[in-house]
């Protein structure tokens, strides 16, 4: 059977950290470094036309969101973003597109005050007659006060699982955009503004840090992540559907769509965290004070060895789910 992608990164490319920089290693939303005064988080995403977007995919969104997915991954570490470095493969010169990328890239950087300090520019590679698409890679870096950062390790027994924002719009905005789900006309923008131009969380990030247990961004979806979390800190959740945060546009659909596009769907970019419980208020004062919705949509418990798949449930009744969530080698991608 073909390696799934994170079966790919551990038997390929787990290496011994033999440099004097340590970190916690591969796993997390971000590598942690523990520098002499504080902590530097590093993360790098790729995003590719064809693979992440549609071929005729605005310019202004690929630039914006190829640093969005980035600041999303140092919101998951609670980093304040610093800098980022771009790599950028394409198959030819295109003056228009570049404005346009740049233009909703430097939109974002200036608004993170995240500064742009170094990359790579080259042509794709031929293949057949043709180059390949655009290709996007940028590394983020953010600071942290030392001895600090948030992992993907670290949720205890009994702590909430909150998640911020709604859930499963963007997936949702992706199925009405392919046409295997309508929505209502007066609903697409909100759908696909939510897939182009996902919020990255940093502020709440940084501001729910000293709080949180454990966090995830949500790129492959809630089960994904929220099971990334469980993995790492080796235990289970109890999640209520009931409670999972659904935008009104989504609740207008059914609630099959509904269940599917908030367990399930990727690319919202929301945050995930474990907090104990004694933080409740705490937590939700800072979200209003940051303008910013935070909701409880479940509990950690404990697992049993092997098997952290969350329990998700719908009043007394427990769902009975599969296994699903984004994996490049695994599904077939847009
Ligand atoms: P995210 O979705 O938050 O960007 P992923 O789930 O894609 O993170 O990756 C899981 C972990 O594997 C991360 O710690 C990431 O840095 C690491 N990783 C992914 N690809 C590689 C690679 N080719 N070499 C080394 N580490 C990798
Ligand atoms: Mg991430």
């Amino acid at each position: 059977m073909a390696l799934g992608e994170f079966d790919l990164i551990d038997q390929f490319f787990k290496f011994p950290n033999d440099s004097d920089w340590k970190s916690q290693g591969i796993g997390d939303d971000c590598a942690l470094i523990e520098l002499d005064d504080r902590v530097l988080a590093v993360t790098a995403d790729m995003m590719a036309i064809t693979t992440h977007f549609l071929p005729d995919a605005d310019p202004e969104t690929v630039g914006y969101k190829a640093l969005a997915v980035n600041l999303s991954d140092l919101a998951a570490a609670g980093a304040k973003p610093q800098a980022f470095f771009l790599s950028i493969s394409m198959p030819e010169i295109d003056e228009a597109w570049l404005a346009g990328f740049s233009k909703g890239l430097k939109t974002l950087a200036q608004q993170s005050r995240c500064s742009l300090l170094g990359g790579d520019t080259t042509r794709s590679a031929l293949v057949g007659a043709t180059r390949s698409p655009t290709t996007i890679a940028i590394t983020a870096m953010g600071e942290l006060p030392k001895g600090q950062g948030l992992t993907r390790r670290g949720a205890q027994v009994g702590d909430d699982i909150w998640v911020s924002g709604t859930l499963g719009d963007a997936y949702t905005g992706l199925k009405h955009r392919w046409g295997h789900w309508q929505v209502p006309g007066e609903d697409a923008p909100y759908f696909y503004a939510r897939m182009d131009r996902p919020t990255p969380r940093y502020l709440l990030g940084q501001h729910i840090r000293p709080y949180a247990s454990a966090a995830a961004d949500v790129s492959d979806g809630f089960m994904a992540d929220l099971g990334h979390i469980l993995e790492r800190s080796a235990k289970g959740a109890r999640i209520e559907l009931n409670q999972m945060p659904c935008s009104a546009a989504l609740a207008r659909l059914p609630a099959k769509y509904q269940q599917e596009a908030m367990l399930y769907g990727g690319d919202d970019y929301e945050l995930i965290f474990t907090s104990a419980s004694i933080h409740r208020e705490k937590l939700l004062e800072i979200a209003k004070a940051l303008g910013e919705k935070i909701t409880c949509v479940g509990r950690i418990q404990s697992a049993h060895v092997g098997d952290y798949a969350p329990e998700v449930w719908q009043g007394a009744t427990r769902l009975s789910l599969g296994k699903q969530g984004f994996d490049h080698f695994k599904e077939s991608s847009c």
